[in-house]
């Protein structure tokens, strides 16, 4: 196993994981539930480790491409999800907290 990746976001790491899953790469992540640290207000960063060593050229150009939409998207305004009131990444067509379809809910013009 290689780590691949690492963050101390949730959103980065569960589209990054997705990627990976979507291209044939099996990944394990490490410190994904790690909120309950024995030290208040540290939060060690989730990992992301290919399980095929021989994935991680590919994984890492997955990781690279992933992380470049993310940053062209972050200029776009995030979406809320109108069931949880989760806050999205514009690059999310789902909300990454419940799994439910993007609604354009934005109350950009409350007024029309
Ligand atoms: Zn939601």
């Amino acid at each position: 196993m290689r780590k691949v990746f690492s963050s101390n976001e949730p959103i980065e790491t569960v589209l990054v994981r997705d990627a990976l899953l979507h291209g044939g790469i099996d990944v394990t992540i490490q410190n994904e539930y790690s909120g309950r640290s024995a030290i208040p207000g540290f939060r060690p960063p989730a990992e992301i480790w290919v399980d095929r060593d021989d994935d991680y050229e590919r994984a890492r150009r997955l990781v690279v491409a992933t992380l470049a939409i993310l940053d062209s998207a972050a200029e776009s305004p995030s979406w809320v999800c109108s069931y949880c009131r989760q806050s999205n990444p514009p690059a999310f067509e789902i909300c990454w907290n419940c799994g439910r379809d993007r609604v354009d809910s934005s109350a950009r013009d409350p007024n029309r």
